[in-house]
């Protein structure tokens, strides 16, 4: 079979061998002995190409001169300052090559780009950079002055290498593909380097490629051991680092978008190894982003074609494009240029998750023949970090080969797409986003038009009101009735739009820019039906929602005329202390600010009120900070910068208040997964909050907790990860994993260190945490992490109930407040949308073993046959009707009622009042559930708790069932974190408590407050 294959491949190749791409001139020998090393790690002929299959001698310096062995030998990974130091040699060496450092990392390390180009267009990158930017905004660039642009500009191909830290094999191959770029004479690379100048940036994820190195290094050190897990890439998160194309929260996505903004490349190509064994995964499959335009989607099936096209002619298995990635979702870095009119590209090849060769064995899903891959991989194959370079290698260089003949036509394509971006606000609409100037939490709205700018979106802002019409937020409906009646015509009349005042200092995002596309992507609202394939990744991500600010899609022209000022930089909400008086108020309006200032005034003894009060003719939100005068000073330059305003008040006010804690905080995390409690870290690190980073170890070794601190926040483990496996952590049945500084491993130990990563919090950390709550701490937890308290009993009343239809993958749902006076919403209105990723499903009880949950009954699904209609009274005959009892059913987001008629033998399972959970936020009902993504069977979620406070000894538990910390996207939510942090003393307020001392109630009837759903909180 093999040697069939062969043969087939070696006449395929003969005939593709008859164009000029491997034309090696006599002038130009081959590097021998590169070569012949070449062919001894391809592991079957038809793992390559002619393009990779030698290497041209030149003077200048190959990479096995500097590294001591080719690209793709076995067992050697490469550390990000040797590929540097390689990449400088060339640079010393070639005309053609041009080094620059473009950022750095969270852990001060380097990022880097080489460009290689002809020497002529070497020595013109910064006139091609102008020109680009030049092309890059129609507005000042006439369809003429286009012309003669792409005529004179060699356009930028930016290749980054090696964002997912696991897929070693792209930072080796760049430097061959770079030294080839430089050094190969034949007229594919002259042309190459005609038409193009290539950008490379060997690694993006430099922080994860220091310690993937370290472990594979461990790993050749300890053969047929079990390796540590790679359990942190960067320095925040894994794979999640390509996840971060919206909020621009890493380093690595800060200098990408920077380095794109300055230069313009016109392509963006990102290289993964985790498919066999080359997936052009641009193209992906239905559905599309739908704020692309089209000529983007045409120019990825044009070139991924090419690649496929070329590989397949060659007898190269396993080649395909389309696959089963949903291309609907923005996060991801190469995104970056689909979103600003550029276009990107990812390709997945296959590696080893090192450089280990192995005899890979791939499922049948893996190798299914299927319409979008007819050329599957093989079943089994031995496969090298050679025959990783040659796929990833060829394919770029075939992309290359294609492009050098149509710069011209992708050029022209750039100019177009940047015109229609900007001929958006009159063409598709809408003509401009706005962000009202009285919004109640300017931070929050500062931070996205800041965000916007990051973007490279241009932001206005008003200096007047202005009057615009808004559209119906609904498309009118047809009447239902066959007969149009006059007052069914009525109804499928078009409603009036209404118009709209903005006040002064309203923010304008005009769409008649070249970056409208990314700003209107960020802030729509996404449809995705339940009918279509399930998404890859988040489905919903609405700026204006998740960050708790207002923002409105206008469509009314009119706002393109509206008088206004680009915005000159970043803004800041105004901020600082205002007035005379004993004491100064800052109201709370759920602003994540407001954490980060009790922390800087750590010593300052600060009183929140707890309820709402008004003063010198000002409403100030329960939960408003109350700062003694004589700290300031001390607040002034504090508010100032954080953009809060403190109030004097001539006096304390009347209402009640409480001591704001700053409480002692723990981040948890486990050993066996890190990813999303980075997301947590960043916020709190950006917001400066202080915390202790400990691992579930800690926990286990730690007897007293509540000595150390007073809030532990942990969170998602992996989302779904039941108690046990929480508990358990990575089985201890193999020998230590260190994760820890040594002279083998000197990039691990950080972000936290352990000679050992295996077992997890086990039975003891159990046990710490239930007795630190119980002594009066706070433990938080979001999704997975509640699992340990309800499944091992630290908590009672909340119960889970699985899922039977249920899908919602990352969506923005929209949730109410109950009117509890909780701390956990001060600040907040009555609705919240937040961010659900298939989270836990909540039911709460009163009463031990007997969970409500259930919907509303049906009109007459209780009563007996009997009289009148399914509603009506059944009345016995022959006496006077008599009410029955009622029969109250629960809300989903309630206990089941418990009668007042409760025997001392049921009282043992009651929960006393002061012990029930309260639900605090839980999830609007089905018909308002969904604000954006793909919810299906949202009836299932539809009133559950989506936040619960849970009294646990002298402490507290609060769960999320939402994901409040999630890829520096959904700010809006983190003041529920917050909140219940510095009032993890106070979490009971507003509770009717029984007094202290106080037997057990034996009336444990819920009270007419919880169980009125009514919010009380203002619309
Ligand atoms: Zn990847």
């Amino acid at each position: 079979m093999r040697l069939l294959r062969f043969a087939l491949v070696l006449l395929v190749s003969m005939v593709a061998l008859a164009d000029d791409r491997a034309a090696t001139p006599p002038a130009q020998p081959n590097d021998d002995a590169y070569t012949a090393k070449i062919k001894e790690f391809t592991t079957a002929p038809y793992f390559t190409s002619e393009l990779v299959d030698h290497l041209p001698a030149s003077k200048l310096p190959a990479p096995d001169n500097v590294l001591g062995h080719i690209v793709g030998a076995p067992n050697y990974l490469t550390y990000p300052h040797q590929i540097y130091a390689y990449l400088r040699e060339l640079e010393k060496a070639s005309p053609r090559v041009q080094m620059y450092t473009i950022g750095k990392t969270e852990e001060n390390h380097d990022i880097v780009m080489i460009a290689i180009s002809d020497e002529e267009n070497i020595t013109h990158l910064n006139l091609y950079k102008e020109n680009m930017g030049r092309l890059a905004d129609p507005r000042s660039t006439s369809p003429q002055q286009a012309e003669q642009l792409i005529a004179q500009t060699v356009p930028f191909y930016w290749i980054t290498g090696s964002i997912h830290s696991p897929e070693t094999g792209s930072p080796e191959m760049l430097m061959e593909l770079a030294y080839r770029l430089a050094a190969d004479e034949s007229p594919m690379y002259q042309r190459i380097r005609k038409q193009w100048v290539t950008l490379i940036t060997p690694v993006i994820e430099v922080d994860g490629r220091y310690r993937m190195v370290d472990v594979y290094n461990w790993h050749r050190a300890n053969l047929g051991k079990p390796t540590p897990p790679l359990v942190y890439w960067g320095h925040y998160v894994a794979h999640d680092n390509n996840r971060d194309a919206m909020g621009l929260s890493l380093k690595l996505t800060q200098t990408a978008m920077k380095t794109f903004l300055e230069w313009h490349p016109l392509i963006m190509h990102d290289l993964h190894e985790s498919v066999p064994y080359l997936y052009d995964n641009t193209l992906g499959t239905s559905p599309f982003n739908a704020w692309l335009d089209p000529i983007v989607t045409n120019e990825w099936e044009k070139i991924a074609w090419v690649n496929v096209d070329e590989m397949t002619k060659r007898g190269m298995p396993g080649v395909f494009t389309h696959g089963t990635f949903t291309t609907w979702d923005p996060s991801y870095l190469y995104f970056i240029a689909n979103s600003h009119n550029s276009i990107g590209r990812l390709y997945e090849t296959f590696g080893n998750g090192g450089a280990d060769t192995r005899e890979r064995e791939l499922s049948p899903d893996e190798t299914a023949r299927t319409w979008w891959r007819p050329n599957p991989p093989l079943a089994k194959a031995l496969w090298s970090m050679r025959d990783n370079t040659n796929y990833q290698q060829s394919a770029i260089l075939f992309s290359l080969d294609y492009l050098a003949s149509a710069r011209e036509e992708y050029l022209r394509n750039f100019w177009l797409k940047s015109q229609r971006a900007i001929a958006k606000a009159k063409n598709e609409g809408p003509a401009a986003w706005v962000l009202p100037g009285d919004d109640p939490r300017p931070q929050l709205q500062a931070d996205l038009v800041n965000l916007l700018q990051r973007q490279g979106a241009e932001v206005h802002r008003v200096s007047q009101a202005f009057t615009v019409r808004l559209e119906p937020a609904k498309k009118p409906q047809p009447p239902e009735t066959e007969e149009p009646g006059e007052a069914a015509m009525a109804a499928a009349k078009t409603p009036a739009p209404e118009t709209h005042q903005f006040p002064a200092g309203s923010f304008i995002v005009r769409m008649d820019q070249p970056y409208s596309r990314i700003a209107d992507m960020l802030l729509d609202q996404q449809y995705y039906s339940a009918d279509d394939r399930r998404p890859y990744d988040d489905s919903g991500w609405s700026q204006g929602p998740l960050r708790n600010i207002a923002s409105f899609r206008i469509t009314d022209q009119a706002v393109l005329a509206v008088p206004m000022e680009k915005l000159p930089g970043e803004v800041k909400a105004p901020g600082g202390a205002q007035g005379d008086g004993q004491v100064l108020a800052i109201n709370n309006n759920a602003a994540p600010e407001l954490a980060t200032l009790r922390f800087r005034l750590a010593d300052v003894a600060i009183e929140v009120a707890d309820a709402r009060f008004s003063s010198g003719g000002i409403s100030y939100n329960a939960g408003t900070y109350l700062v003694p005068a004589s700290a300031r000073a001390q607040l002034d330059g504090a508010a100032r910068e954080l953009g809060l305003t403190a109030r004097a008040l001539p006096a304390m006010p009347t209402v009640a208040h409480h001591r704001l804690a700053a409480p002692r905080v723990a981040l948890l995390h486990t050993w066996q997964a890190a990813q999303d409690e980075g997301w947590y870290r960043i916020a709190f690190d950006n917001l400066h909050i202080p915390y202790t980073y400990i691992s579930d170890q800690v926990v286990r070794d730690t007897a007293d907790l509540r000595a150390r601190f007073d809030v532990i926040v942990f969170p998602p483990v992996r989302g779904n990860a039941s108690a046990a496996e929480i508990a358990n952590g990575i089985p201890l049945w193999n020998p230590p994993l260190p994760w820890k500084k040594t002279d083998l491993t000197p990039n691990l130990g950080t972000p936290d260190s352990t000679d050992d990563m295996r077992g997890g919090m086990a039975y003891a950390g159990v046990q710490h945490l239930a007795d630190f709550v119980n002594g009066g701490g706070l433990l938080i937890t979001a999704m997975d992490s509640a699992n340990v308290p309800i499944e091992f009993g630290i908590s009672q009343g909340v119960g889970l109930t699985p899922s039977r239809q249920l899908h919602a993958r990352g969506v923005v749902l929209n949730t109410r407040f109950l009117p509890t006076q909780s701390p956990i919403a001060y600040g907040y209105d009555n609705k919240l949308s937040v961010y659900f990723n298939d989270g836990p499903l909540y039911r709460v009880t009163y009463q031990v073993g007997r969970f409500g949950g259930g919907g509303g009954a049906q009109p007459g699904e209780d009563r007996p046959t009997g009289r009148g209609s399914p509603d009506s009274p059944d009345v016995p005959q022959g006496r006077p009707y008599a009410e029955p009892a009622a029969n109250p059913r629960p809300k989903p987001w309630e206990a089941p009622y418990i009668s007042t008629d409760v025997s001392e033998n049921e009282l043992r399972g009651l929960i006393p009042p002061q012990y029930r959970p309260r639900v605090v936020l839980r999830f609007a009902d089905a018909r308002d559930l969904l604000y954006s993504g793909q919810l299906s069977a949202g009836q299932e979620l539809a009133g559950r708790p989506a936040v619960i406070d849970v009294p646990v000894g002298k402490g507290h538990i609060v769960m999320f069932a939402m994901n409040p910390v999630w890829r520096g996207e959904t700010q809006g939510s983190y003041a529920l974190l917050f909140n219940a942090m510095l009032n993890y003393d106070h979490l009971d307020l507003g509770k009717p408590l029984p007094p202290a001392g106080a037997p057990p109630a034996t009336r444990p009837v819920a009270t007419e407050q919880e169980k009125n759903p009514q919010p009380v909180k203002p619309e």
